[in-house]
């Protein structure tokens, strides 16, 4: 009897997908530049028909669809059926930009595999904890019910594997870690884990808040919206266009990519150092905030394509922190692997952690299908 799970993962111009037989992965890969003029698929529909048609489906018993936004309504993986994808659809408003994928590839599965069970991992879902005084932001209560307006958080997915993982590494029980987690990849996210629940976290309403990323500004005065309209004559859509695709470390550098980022540092380029200290400087204040939110944290936990694999910006994210007891040790920072990067005996174990999202839908997706059998 085989155990075959899909796992899709449709983001805003690329579907990921992996094929899972029990732990072992037996396919994968990801279709780029969707609906791009000049190349890829015409749209996620096409990409995903795409890839079902390739894949050898045989004993396949579930997809697993990553969903970006689950609002209010989900606090957890949910089998899918019309009511729910129904669901989803009602909270595209929300996330304009990336539900709407999510959908299109459910859509289009269904209709192909209407025999096989499929899951929805909402990336809010781990963040349903958040105490109210989090998810709440100090404007009008009235307009802000109206609209939906909270905050949400994402990446939930990662941070619930990565620190569950720390407490794995640290021989520490789970229900009494208080881990601090940085997501550091495309998108960045810090979240801060008090014994197994999201207590804070720096993606807000939508995955724009926060941390510097590629491409997405992170945090600002909201007044800069506002200026770019009345004083730059840009539209709303440019705006976003700009905040969500040409700002982060793009914006700052023409580079999306750390690694050309910390090349061009090497080299003595001003731009690119100016940019590396704005991405590191947010995470340290994250880092101290988070920190004094839960009372003293137990661990900090890097992860994602940056934190997994820069020695410098996890340095200098954490540098000048001696004094919370965290610190890292040179020595044990540029090794590899999962492992505890902090002097021996510290007070806070610093850790780096590989995050595997594709393989922790995977996981939810056979539990959510094993409980409602
Ligand atoms: P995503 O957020 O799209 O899932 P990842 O978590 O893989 O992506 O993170 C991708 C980013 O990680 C890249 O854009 C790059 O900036 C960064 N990255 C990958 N490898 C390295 C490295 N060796 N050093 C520094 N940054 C890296």
């Amino acid at each position: 009897m085989t155990d075959r799970v899909l796992v899709l993962n449709c983001g805003s111009s690329s579907v990921k997908y992996r094929l899972y037989d029990g732990e072992s992965v037996v396919d994968s890969g990801t279709v780029e530049r969707v609906g791009e003029p000049g190349g890829g698929p015409a749209d996620h529909a096409a990409a995903v028909r795409d890839i079902l048609g390739r894949l050898d489906l045989t004993g396949l018993s579930a997809v697993g669809h990553r969903v970006v936004h689950g609002g209010r309504r989900f606090s957890a993986p949910v089998r899918i059926d019309d009511a729910v994808f129904a669901a989803i659809g009602e909270l595209v408003p929300l996330a304009p930009l990336h539900n709407p994928a999510n959908l299109a590839g459910i859509e289009v599965t269904r209709e192909l595999l209407p025999d096989v069970g499929q899951v929805a991992v909402f990336d809010t879902a781990f963040h349903h904890t958040l105490p109210e005084a989090a998810a709440t932001y100090a404007i009008d209560l009235d307009t802000a019910r109206r609209h939906d307006i909270r905050r949400y958080g994402f990446h939930g997915t990662s941070h619930a594997y990565v620190s569950q993982r720390t407490a794995e590494l640290l021989d520490r029980p789970y229900d009494r870690l208080r881990t601090i987690s940085l997501h550091l990849g495309n998108g960045a996210s810090a979240c801060a884990v008090d014994g197994g629940r999201s207590v804070a976290t720096s993606m807000g309403m939508s995955p724009l808040e926060g941390l510097v990323m590629g491409t997405r500004s992170g945090d600002l005065d909201p007044t800069v919206i506002f200026h770019l309209r009345r004083e730059g004559g840009l539209t709303v859509d440019e705006i976003d266009d700009l905040l969500n695709h040409r700002s982060g470390l793009l914006g700052l550098t023409g580079a999306n990519d750390m690694r050309e980022v910390l090349s061009r540092r090497a080299d003595g380029d001003a731009a690119a150092t100016l940019a590396f200290d704005v991405y590191c400087r947010r995470i340290t204040g994250y880092v101290g905030a988070y920190h004094a939110l839960l009372g003293g944290a137990d661990a900090v936990t890097f992860t994602a394509g940056v934190g997994e694999h820069s020695p410098e910006v996890r340095a200098a994210a954490l540098a000048g922190l001696d004094r919370l007891g965290i610190a890292v040790d040179p020595d044990r920072n540029v090794g590899a692997g999962d492992r505890v990067i902090s002097p021996a005996g510290a007070q806070v174990s610093v850790c780096v952690v590989g995050t595997d999202e594709e393989r922790e839908i995977a996981r939810e997706t056979r539990a959510v299908l094993a409980d409602g059998d």
